[in-house]
């Protein structure tokens, strides 16, 4: 069995740190041990700070990876920690691959996003990569009585592989109160990853990834996201307080 990764605390949020995510989860996957993972970056620890239950969510998730450029350079540059970024969208699509190249026929499935997208986002996966299983794709608008639909839909097929893009805190709330319908499965978080592979948004080039500024990209995309990001440099101040006034190393 794979070892325990490192554990490090962002504003009193854990990072799990390890090299080797997707074979993590893959194991996880395989031997049916029910794991939701959080992808962490600075616009979600400060909204946590704010909303408890986001808060508690987080702590509770057995995996919570450095997805933000603002949660690395913070681990990097104030506990000195040698950290890669691992973003959200990657580590999906890396899971996705390994799936596909072992045939393990394992069940996935995809809920959120506007209408079409997610089946789009399947038909897009499928094409992509042979001898993947998508059992079956949900929109993330809809009505009540469809959401029990949905919930029983989940019950009957177990996938193992959930990916639920609802924006965050959405999404996180929204696996911790139904992952018992697939105790089984791995469950991520995958906010906006729907609306790129069906080709409805496009990410940031790599260059702007690598130098830290994917952000930029996306106020650029989206510029009515301006308000939500202004926790980017509220986030770069507490920190910082809280570097000087906290322990930081949780184990
Ligand atoms: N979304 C959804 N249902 C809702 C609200 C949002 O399915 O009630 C979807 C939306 O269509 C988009 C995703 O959630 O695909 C949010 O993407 P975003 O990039 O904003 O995620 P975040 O930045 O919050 O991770």
């Amino acid at each position: 069995m794979s070892k325990s990764p490192k554990v490090l605390s962002v504003l009193g949020m854990p990072v799990h740190v390890m090299t080797n995510y997707p074979g993590w989860l893959l194991e996880r996957l395989q031997q049916g041990r029910g794991t939701h993972v959080i992808t962490l970056n600075a616009e979600m620890t400060i909204q946590a700070e704010r909303n408890g239950s986001l808060a508690q969510v987080i702590q509770n998730a057995e995996l919570v990876i450095p997805d933000g450029a603002g949660v690395v350079l913070y681990l990097r540059w104030l506990l000195w920690q040698k950290v890669q970024r691992c973003p959200g969208i990657e580590l999906a699509e890396k899971l996705l691959r390994e799936l596909g190249q072992k045939q393990t026929g394992a069940k996935v499935f995809f809920y959120g996003g506007a209408p079409e997208v997610a089946a789009k986002a399947a038909e897009f996966c499928q094409q992509q990569i042979s001898g993947l299983n998508i059992v079956g794709t949900h929109s993330g608008y809809h009505s009540q009585e469809e959401e029990e639909k949905l919930r029983q839909t989940l019950t009957q097929s177990q996938p193992q592989l959930i990916f639920v893009g609802l924006g965050v805190p959405r999404q996180e709330l929204w696996i911790a109160q139904n992952r018992h319908l697939c105790p089984q499965a791995v469950w991520i978080g995958v906010g906006g990853s729907f609306d790129i592979w069906s080709g409805t948004k496009n990410r940031a080039p790599a260059w702007l990834g690598n130098n830290n500024l994917e952000w930029l990209y996306r106020l650029y995309q989206e510029p009515w996201r301006w308000r939500r990001m202004l926790a980017l440099p509220e986030f770069a101040v507490k920190a910082f307080v809280y570097h000087l006034t906290a322990r930081s190393v949780m184990s």
